[in-house]
């Protein structure tokens, strides 16, 4: 049976309609919302797509912006190579496309970082094009209704996921007698994923396809999806050096790629380096260091233990301007300026706590 027109119909009474995205079929509103649900909750995306829309209303602006306004507007967002992508492709929107995004998946995929399903997204909900998309909440919905098994993550079981997120898609002619069909198909589909067939206690005895879902069906929803084979991820360790005089602490601003690229950070150091010989380098006098418990921040592709070293400086003049002069990338910070710096979130968390405490002041 076929599971769209049952998803349509329920998306229209049960499916969510207040959110700042629904209420729009303007390409870019959409797009961004959809780059930035991307690994991250609704409820952490809400003040932050807002924020971002005052600063960057339409792709021009975003196009025209720098790099670090950006990423200060995505500080704490995380996966911050979607910012990098977001802003490349507003550039290319903009420099190829007239400043109009493409009307197709087929043209939106072509652009930077949007993947096949983000621009089926795209498709359907601006331009009502029958395009499937399978993120990871609506991989659990295909896997459960059709009893696929396998993880989902590999490529095999993702191709049968496609498979089925196509065959499933509105008829052309139901999409010909409603032109909202495709919009309200795919948010439902979003919908179910993320309101009812959630990852642990699915609510089965709400969800409209439940006659004919198979994990139901075998009481399998415990076990479908298959469990993703777990990657052992490699170790890393850093100091990072908070140095610091009274009202100033020491910010460096990363270069615009790699981790954590174009944020304001503190200067990070091999483990076995040592935080006074740093600053010792820059000019500054150390009156007195202090080690804090370490803590670790896991990324994608590895897991690093981050040892801070508070390192108090009386600084002489040449070094004690906004700028320390020996390495261009460093600048003193104000303390009370700090929140207006895009940081990265576990770096904002430990100066926040030590300004609240009183160690930074
Ligand atoms: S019946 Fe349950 S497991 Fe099947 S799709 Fe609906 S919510 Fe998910």
């Amino acid at each position: 049976m076929r599971i769209a027109p049952r998803l349509i119909a329920w998306q229209r009474v049960h499916g969510r309609h207040g959110l700042p995205w629904q209420q729009t079929r303007d390409p870019y509103r959409v797009w961004l919302s959809e780059i930035m649900l991307q690994q991250t909750q609704v409820a952490a995306v809400m003040d932050y797509y807002a924020r971002f829309l005052k600063a960057f209303p339409n792709v021009k602006k975003l196009a025209q912006a720098k790099t670090p306004e950006v990423m200060a507007q995505w500080a704490g967002l995380g996966y911050y190579a979607r910012a990098r992508n977001l802003h490349a492709c507003a550039q290319r929107v903009v420099s190829d496309w007239a400043g109009s995004f493409p009307t197709t998946a087929q043209e939106l995929v072509t652009l930077p970082g949007i993947g096949p399903s983000t621009a089926a997204a795209i498709a359907a909900f601006c331009f009502g094009e029958r395009a499937a998309i399978l993120d990871g909440n609506v991989k659990r919905v295909f896997a459960r209704h059709g009893g696929i098994e396998g993880d989902p993550s590999t490529r095999a079981v993702e191709q049968q996921l496609w498979v089925m997120a196509r065959e499933q898609l509105p008829s052309a002619r139901a999409c010909n007698e409603d032109a909202n069909a495709m919009a309200t198909y795919t948010q439902g589909l979003m919908d179910l994923g993320a309101t009812l067939c959630t990852r642990s206690r699915p609510r089965c005895q709400d969800c409209p396809i439940h006659s004919d879902c198979r994990a139901r069906q075998e009481g399998r929803t415990d076990e479908l999806p298959s469990a993703r084979t777990r990657k052992i991820l490699p170790e890393r360790s850093v100091a990072i050096v908070l140095a610091h005089r009274p009202g100033h602490i020491l910010l460096e601003q990363r270069p615009d790629t790699g981790i954590w690229g174009g944020l304001w950070s503190l200067p990070e150091l091999s483990a076995d380096a040592s935080s006074t010989d740093f600053c010792t380098s820059l000019g500054l006098h150390v009156t007195k260091t202090e080690q804090l418990p370490a803590f670790l921040h896991v990324f994608t592709h590895y897991r690093l233990t981050i040892t801070p070293v508070i390192v108090r400086t009386t600084a002489p003049k040449s070094s004690a301007t906004e700028q320390c002069l020996s390495k261009p990338t460093l600048h003193w910070i104000k303390i009370s300026a700090i929140d207006s710096k895009g940081l990265p979130a576990p770096i904002r968390k430990l100066l926040v706590g030590l300004i609240s405490d009183n160690v930074l002041r």
